[in-house]
């Protein structure tokens, strides 16, 4: 972010114009929505600036800006449509203290004007700091389509009402009343009884509210999915989207963080591969002290939480502390790996069963049924593989199996930095080596276009391989 978004305190502050063309006059349309002093100067001013002089809502200097003029202005635009002008003016302004927009001209400007969608008080502001304003077009008018017209009077008084509602104790509670009543009686107030209505409205809800009874805390264990936000289950966004509390492990992508509800508290419980972690009964400790203040706690884990979680310790310890939980299932790496590779993970006629498994578990490498495994047909999706590779190729081999068995493996599958070897058994721990994402090793799986999806580098597969799994 080249730009970080804020909203400036204008009210009653000076904003000073130069220019008195149209890019003034486009200027001036936003700026006319604020509760600033706008000052203009210019030496021919165009007729819609003339008629917002004569009412008052500016003051007009007509002359060119000159040092000094921008004593107090927090903001200034240099709107001359002249670039000499333009830079001396502006030159002049930033001297005096102001921030500076010179009108197209992103590199000289200290600050770019968003494009706004207003719902005063509500008002969305979008940039794309100066990359696709077609975009920034678009989406402002999804959004105009989107937000009700009514929602700046429903913030209105919602704002003004804001201090009774504390009569609620925070968190859930006073979360659901401002949710009933800006999607439910606050519409549904206006549309009856007209601006009047939302008031008394506002009051009978509160009463109502008050009277319910508080909710126990919960916790729900949620799978996050392999990466891409899309691939969330709508469950999960909507427990995301209810959150107080959020206990998520390190591999959960941000911009999945992105969408739990603003004022949630975020706790990462740091668990990735042989890396540093944090200790279970912690974690168990924090779902369960939160939960036990009434709080909704989600505890998002990468992928699902049946899949390598630890899921039964988790909901082992909720059950002793007597906690409410549910299980909100995600999709798997497994499945989001093999969808990268155009395969599926069962094929009739190929392999009616596949093993999921874990290069390395509590104790160390993990062992399995090695023999088993080595048999031609097979299929098996390896977690936490990376660093277990050249064990796993090892012992496979050591009970027979072919090295030129394929085996694909799929880094940061879903994610932007997705990337798919497609290997042997002999070239395995050379495919891993320079990895740092999280990665499943699919052994007996070659992806559907072999060689396609294949790193430069990376062995390539003889048609005999390929026979192997087809
Ligand atoms: N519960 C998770 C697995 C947690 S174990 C699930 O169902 O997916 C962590 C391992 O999952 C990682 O070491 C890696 O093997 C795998 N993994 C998680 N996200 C992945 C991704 N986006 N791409 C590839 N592998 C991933």
């Amino acid at each position: 972010m080249k730009h970080f978004p804020v909203f400036l305190a204008v009210e009653g502050r000076r904003i000073v114009v130069s220019g008195g063309g149209e890019a003034a006059v486009a200027k001036l349309r936003l700026l006319m929505k604020t509760d600033a002093r706008i000052a203009v100067f210019a030496d021919a001013p165009a007729p819609e600036i003339e008629t917002l002089a004569r009412s008052g809502k500016i003051t007009l200097v007509r002359r060119a800006f000159a040092p000094g003029d921008t004593a107090g202005a927090v903001l200034f635009y240099a709107a001359n449509e002249d670039a000499a002008e333009d830079a001396r003016v502006a030159a002049l302004a930033e001297a005096g203290g102001a921030l500076v927009n010179i009108v197209d001209n992103l590199e000289d400007s200290r600050f770019i004007t968003p494009a706004i969608v207003d719902r005063d008080p509500v008002t969305v502001a979008i940039g794309t700091e100066g990359a696709a304003p077609v975009l920034a077009r678009a989406i402002k008018a999804e959004l105009e389509e989107r937000l009700p017209p009514v929602l700046g009077v429903l913030a209105r008084f919602g704002k003004a009402f804001r201090k009774r509602a504390e009569a609620l104790p925070f968190g859930g509670r006073r979360r659901a009343f401002w949710a009933d009543y800006y999607f439910r009686a606050g519409p549904a107030a206006v549309e009856t009884g007209g601006e009047a209505a939302v008031r008394p409205a506002l009051d009978a809800l509160l009463t109502r509210h008050l009277a319910r009874q508080p909710r126990a805390g919960r916790v729900d264990l949620v799978g996050a999915g392999p990466g891409d936000p899309e691939l969330l289950t709508l469950k999960a966004r909507k427990a995301l989207d209810a959150a107080d509390v959020v206990i998520h492990d390190r591999l959960v992508a941000p911009e999945i963080l992105e969408l739990a509800r603003r004022e949630a508290i975020l706790l990462e419980a740091g668990k990735e591969g042989f890396g540093p972690h944090t200790p279970q009964e912690t974690i168990n400790a924090a779902m369960i002290g939160h939960a036990r203040k009434g709080l909704h706690v989600v505890r998002l884990k990468s992928g699902d939480p049946g899949v390598f979680g630890r899921l039964d310790e988790e909901i082992g310890a909720l059950e002793a502390a007597g906690v409410a939980w549910r299980v909100i299932p995600g999709l798997t790496a497994a499945s989001a790996a093999v969808a990268a590779i155009g395969q599926s993970l069962t094929r009739r006629g190929r392999n009616s069963s596949v093993r999921i498994l874990t290069g390395h578990d509590v104790r160390g490498f993990a062992e399995h049924d090695w023999r088993q495994l080595a048999r031609r047909g097979e299929v098996a999706a390896v977690y936490m593989g990376k660093k277990s590779a050249r064990f796993v190729q090892g012992r496979l081999m050591m009970h027979g199996a072919d090295p030129a068995t394929p085996v694909t493996v799929v880094e940061n599958a879903s994610r932007p930095e997705q990337q798919t070897v497609a290997t042997t058994l002999a070239g395995l721990p050379a495919a891993v080596a320079g990895m740092s994402g999280p990665a499943i090793i699919f052994l007996g799986l070659a992806p559907r276009h072999a060689g396609a999806t294949a790193q430069p580098d990376a062995p390539q597969e003889t048609p005999e391989q390929t026979a192997l799994i087809r």
